[in-house]
């Protein structure tokens, strides 16, 4: 017993300094292009990497979109762009989308698109996003698919909540994420209650102060659980994204799962056996798909943040040619 308390207590010090690592290595740009260029080094990654992203092209990422829709799941569609640096860059990430949402619309894919609005130029120049997301919301609109806007550092909330609000009067296939951790997000979920689109509900990836947001925390769920509550209430469709098994627990038992309204969505790779058993037992569920050569940052975090998904990476890097049976 005390052996295996031990063993214990020593694997998760390796996995919390695995974690801390990680997150250095994702912010380390050399270290990042020596990756990009090593020949042998590169694939292996990949081939760890496609646990959590589906591929480095848009054919792949509607190839796998076919396969869950396929298999009764929604998916959300988004493109990796970490690389944004100035305003041609924005211009080619539109391009991208507008390219996805096509292509999409073309398959008859009934699925959302992910993105966000720092990726649209919003820093540089927000007309220049607005314009961006009004091009993106038309086209969407006419190809049948809808637009998740995704949520960013606290600091962006203003100018992400300004444009969303011109855009998401006129159009309901636009959508807006929500960070329960912010303490402001009541107010802001106030501010927007009478708009049409979706909204999904997160805690929150960013670093916050405590005067901003809330900690990991039972309070954090109690909050999260708070305001899934609010918005299932109104009959507004709603996004539950988590892998938080004490929030699925509760939306299953108070029955919001069984509302029209409502979906489950997760990470691809993340708990996919999970939202598998949702799906079965004919739940709404919804699988994030990204893809993009800009992986290396996006994968560093998924390590990072549940590090035994580290041993399941060596495994893959060992096997890398392996034909991997879908989780989904
Ligand atoms: P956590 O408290 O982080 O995790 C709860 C439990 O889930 C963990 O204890 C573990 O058991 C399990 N788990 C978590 N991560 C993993 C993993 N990688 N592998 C295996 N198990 C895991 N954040 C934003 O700031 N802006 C966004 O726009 C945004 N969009 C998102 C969209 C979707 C569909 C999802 C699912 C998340 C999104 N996030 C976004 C991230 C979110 O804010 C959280 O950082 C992330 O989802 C982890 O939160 P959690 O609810 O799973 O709870």
């Amino acid at each position: 017993m005390l052996e295996t308390a031990t063993v214990s207590s020593v694997a998760s010090a390796w996995e919390t300094s695995a974690s801390q690592a990680l997150k250095a290595m994702a912010r380390d740009e050399q270290m990042k292009a020596q990756v990009q260029r090593a020949e042998g080094l590169y694939p292996l990654l990949l081939s760890a990497a496609k646990r959590f992203v589906v591929g480095e092209t848009r054919e792949e990422a509607i190839s796998e979109a076919c396969n869950l829709l396929s298999k009764g799941y929604n998916v959300s569609l988004e493109y990796i762009c970490e690389n944004i640096r100035d305003i041609q860059d924005c211009i080619s990430a539109k391009d991208e989308f507008l390219g996805l949402i096509r292509i999409a619309g073309q398959a008859n894919l009934k699925s959302t698109v992910s993105l966000d609005l720092s990726y649209m130029g919003m820093n540089a120049d927000p007309q220049l996003a607005y314009e961006h997301l009004l091009e993106l919301a038309q086209e969407a609109e006419r190809c049948g698919i809808t637009i998740m806007i995704s949520a960013e550092e606290s600091t962006k909330i203003d100018q992400i909540l300004g444009i969303y609000k011109r855009i998401g009067e006129r159009y309901a296939n636009i959508g807006i994420t929500l960070q329960a951790h912010l303490h402001r997000t009541v107010r802001d979920y106030l501010d927007i209650q009478a708009y049409p689109g979706k909204i999904r509900i997160v805690k929150g990836a960013y670093q916050e102060a405590a005067d901003v947001a809330l900690a990991r925390s039972e309070e954090l769920n109690e909050r999260y659980l708070d305001i899934v509550e609010m918005i299932v209430a109104t009959g507004r469709p709603i996004s539950i994204a988590t892998h938080d098994e004490t929030i699925i627990e509760e939306v299953v038992k108070k029955g919001y799962l069984n509302q029209p309204n409502v979906e489950i969505e997760m990470l691809y790779g993340v708990r996919p056996e999970r939202l598998k058993e949702l799906k079965d037992e004919g739940y709404q569920t919804k699988v994030y798909v990204l893809y993009g050569v800009e992986w290396y940052l996006y994968v560093c975090h998924r390590l990072a943040e549940f590090p035994p998904n580290i041993y399941k990476a060596i495994a893959d890097m060992a096997n890398p040619y392996a034909e991997k049976e879908s989780p989904y």
